[in-house]
């Protein structure tokens, strides 16, 4: 019987249109006349009775008669973590108002609204074509995410990561990973609706939607994604309202097994004012965190921005960048553009030279941290020795001594790595670095006046 009504329906609506309301319904029974159908959720009932109430009399009229009835089974869901789905059944009815219950937005069911042809609307992603797995280094940084979202790239909404959540500090490559897989489904499936959007665009649509009564268009408009990507979920902290629709809406994509990826800044449970119940939905599937990447994943990312630039560096200067910058990917490609930009004004090859003098005017000017170079040039300064005694692998003592300070130094004023610091000091291991560490905060217990030089020595840092 239900699929002679589909018929009728799918002859009556675009074919979007079909999909989405349509192929997800379950029919349970028979009853007599009477027909009784799932629904995904409670705005899905809702949005079958406002919208298509007279094609599924129609239906009806086809497959059973004009005594058929039809009755909804709903999945209602509250939301709270551990709570069951629970079935209830709604007879046929033009007034959802009735029916509400108490975890539903009173603004979504209040909210008049007018069918649009949601097919008739360009249907745009949004994605950046150029973040593609093929330019995003794998490394121990990222390998968890990465791998997820190959995988949900190749399979979306059917994988056990649904959600998945990627977080990390900025820079790191949440965009452009997230912004991969939408690409990569994009290509390979010309039939799903794969949507980008920022948690801020997100909540001016849905501010503006309240303000131009058409809450339920946007809705409608949200319900209809296959691949939902929402970059930077932190924004919504607070938001009570976005938060509130944005749930119904993950409700329902999860529900048709649609896939939904988000973004943010830290890891869900740091998310504060974000609901609680939201945020158990953000941990259902799969999170995962980017970090900072290694020296190795560093490198490998030098190589292939400077490939994609078709610029050759020399192996030097790349060990250098890798050394110098880790804070995060974006920085590094800051560099890299810079030291292009500097290459070219000056009409110069990109030596090392060249990118210390970079490195320097791009670190002073954001008042970021010391750099490792500054640290040298200081201490050597001070100590009256040149920055290549700070290198050379001379033992003596006019030596030694201002190496193991600048060491201590670049320690405590730079985020650098204990190798990177060797490398920075001639190639020495990271346990030579250890011990001259150890050897100056000794020192600096014992011996107030050395204690009285490093304070300056920081002070002419900054
Ligand atoms: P986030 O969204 O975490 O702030 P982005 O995704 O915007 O970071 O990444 C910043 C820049 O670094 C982008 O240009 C991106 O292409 C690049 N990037 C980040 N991670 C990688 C990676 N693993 N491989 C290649 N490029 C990367
Ligand atoms: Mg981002």
């Amino acid at each position: 019987v239900w699929n002679r009504c589909l018929q009728v329906i799918q002859e009556n609506i675009p074919d979007q249109s079909f999909r989405t309301w349509f192929e997800p319904i379950v029919p349970l029974r028979l009853n007599g006349s009477e027909l009784t159908i799932q629904v995904p959720s409670q705005f899905f009932y809702e949005w079958l009775e406002e919208n298509y109430v007279h094609l599924l009399r129609k239906a009806l009229d086809f497959a059973i008669g004009h005594h058929g009835q039809l009755q909804y089974s709903i999945i209602v869901d509250k939301g709270d973590e551990g709570s069951k789905p629970l079935t209830v059944n709604v007879p046929t009815t033009k007034s959802p108002q009735t029916a509400k219950p108490d975890n539903v937005d009173a603004d979504i069911l209040k909210s008049p609204f007018e069918m649009k042809d949601l097919d008739s609307l360009q249907l745009d992603s949004y994605l950046n074509p150029t973040y593609t797995f093929d330019n995003f280094i794998e490394g121990d940084c990222n390998r968890l995410g990465r791998s997820a979202g190959f995988a949900i790239a190749q399979n979306p909404g059917t994988t056990a990561f649904n959600p998945l959540m990627i977080y990390g500090g900025v820079g790191l490559g949440k965009t452009h990973l997230v912004q991969a897989v939408g690409n990569y489904i994009k290509n390979n499936n010309q039939d799903k609706f794969v949507l980008y959007v920022s948690s801020e665009k997100f909540t001016t649509q849905f501010i503006n939607s309240i303000r131009t009564d058409s809450l339920r268009d946007f809705m409608g408009f949200y319900m209809q994604v296959d691949v939902l990507i929402i970059d930077d979920v932190q924004f919504w902290a607070g938001k009570e309202k976005t938060q509130e629709t944005f749930f119904h809406i993950f409700n329902h994509l999860h529900g048709a097994k649609k896939q939904i990826i988000m973004t943010s800044d830290r890891a869900p449970r740091d998310l504060q004012g974000m609901q609680d119940r939201l945020q158990s939905r953000f941990k259902q599937g799969l999170t995962a965190d980017l970090t900072q990447p290694d020296l190795e994943t560093r490198t490998a990312i030098i190589q292939k921005k400077l490939l994609a630039e078709g610029i050759y560096i020399e192996n030097n200067v790349i060990e250098y960048l890798a050394h110098s910058i880790n804070t995060n990917v974006r920085e590094l490609e800051g560099v890299i553009v810079s030291l292009m930009a500097q290459a070219s004004l000056n009409r110069r090859e990109i030596d090392l030279d060249l990118a210390r003098n970079t490195l320097r005017n791009i670190i002073i000017d954001s008042e970021k941290e010391v750099t490792i170079d500054t640290v040298q040039d200081v201490v050597a300064a001070h100590f009256s020795v040149t920055v290549a005694d700070l290198k050379s692998k001379s033992r003596k003592k006019e030596a030694v001594f201002p190496r193991q300070i600048a060491m201590f130094l670049a320690k405590d004023q730079t985020e650098l790595s204990l190798k990177s610091i060797g490398y920075h000091f001639g190639g020495r291991d990271h346990s030579t670095v250890i011990h001259a560490i150890q050897t100056i905060s000794d020192l600096t217990n014992t011996n107030p006046q050395l204690r009285e030089t490093i304070d300056k020595l920081k002070s002419s840092l900054k």
